[in-house]
């Protein structure tokens, strides 16, 4: 199966009330265990890359990997994404690759660390809007600023300094005509979320909400939604880890979340836990073995382990089949006609 358009992927999840996973990826056995996982529970599913993950691997074997991923598993749609592209040109370079979808976070400035003003988010992300989709290419933006930082990117903070204005997401969503919106809600990058349990004074859920009623057509996205689970934490510090305690995103407030817009969920952090926790396992408990097989195989096995329950979680499992890809030439023609135009003011207009 070729690469399918993230909006379609996105569509079909919003048709069937569920969420959508998209998991990053630096290398090869991260990406065998999203598709090991999708394969299992019978997934569609995104792939994500951010520019820090282009980087390491190089383009055009980070890319060949996700290609081998799409013909080997014919009945799974995989979505290609670009994670925070910082610039036009970031997002123009995934899409030159192959990419089907880019999320262009305009909410920084192209240093990836110094809040943009609202116009720049703006003006950056309907470059990208135009360029993508007249390929066909799906686009996400961001509108609020996140906490924390990840892969070098991320304005730091707590999360809470520049939560979304429902006001300003809904003239983003009409000025730009993006098909997903990550919006801000309290939720940071990295590991270091919470420093308990969070409640509603520091997770946002009724501004999310607020938001899906006023954009019922674009696609919510969370980001930093990575659960933590205590469980992952512990492995990494009973083999020698030093990890702080630390609370993520709780699996029912994305739920919540879910039931009312929320397509797309990011997860980076809890696979990288469940690996780096496998893998100090072998080496605590058999410090002889030098092959590196011996300690990527338990580690890709526990990302698929994580991965497989996100997959069930969101309540993407078991919808694989349930639609045909359309080619990308297709979608941009929906794009091109008007069909898949999101803007609020058109869809109140319908
Ligand atoms: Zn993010």
């Amino acid at each position: 199966m070729p690469l399918v358009s993230m909006r379609q992927l996105l569509d079909e999840a919003a048709k069937g009330g569920y969420g959508v996973g998209a998991f990053n990826v630096n290398d090869m056995e991260q990406i065998q265990a999203i598709m090991a996982a999708a394969k299992e529970t019978k997934s569609p599913v995104i792939v994500q890359a951010s520019r820090g993950a282009r980087q390491f691997a190089e383009d055009l074997y980070l890319f060949r990997l996700i290609q081998a991923a799409a013909e080997l598993n014919p009945e799974i749609p995989i979505a290609m994404h670009q994670d925070h592209g910082n610039s036009y040109e970031t997002c123009k370079s995934a899409i030159e690759l192959g990419y089907t979808s880019v999320m262009m976070d305009g909410s920084l400035k192209e240093d990836g660390k110094t809040p943009s003003t609202f116009e720049e988010n703006v003006a950056v992300t309907r470059k990208v809007v135009e360029y993508a989709h007249a390929r066909g290419v799906t686009v996400e933006g961001e509108i609020g600023v996140l906490g924390g930082v990840e892969d070098g990117h991320g304005a730091g903070g707590t999360g809470l300094e520049h939560i979304t204005d429902p006001d300003q997401a809904v003239e983003f969503a009409e000025r730009t005509g993006v098909d997903a919106l990550a919006i801000a809600i309290g939720t940071s990058h990295g590991a270091y979320k919470f420093t308990k349990k969070p409640d509603g004074s520091v997770l946002k859920m009724d501004v999310l909400i607020a938001i899906h009623k006023r954009l019922p057509q674009t696609h919510l996205v969370m980001h930093g939604s990575s659960s933590v689970p205590k469980d992952l934490q512990d492995i990494i510090n009973q083999y020698g880890g030093k990890l702080k305690q630390t609370w993520g995103v709780p699996v029912e407030e994305i739920q919540l979340g879910i039931r009312n817009g929320v397509r797309k969920i990011n997860v980076d952090t809890d696979n990288r836990l469940a690996i780096t926790g496998a893998i100090r396992k072998v080496f605590a408990e058999t410090p002889e073995k030098f092959d590196p097989r011996d300690y990527l195989k338990p580690a890709r096995e526990a990302m698929k382990k994580v991965v497989a329950q996100r997959m069930t979680q969101f309540g993407q499992a078991g919808h694989a089949g349930d639609y045909k890809p359309i080619p990308i030439t297709e979608i941009a023609k929906g794009y091109a006609n008007g069909t898949l135009d999101t803007r609020p003011s058109l869809s109140a207009a319908r």
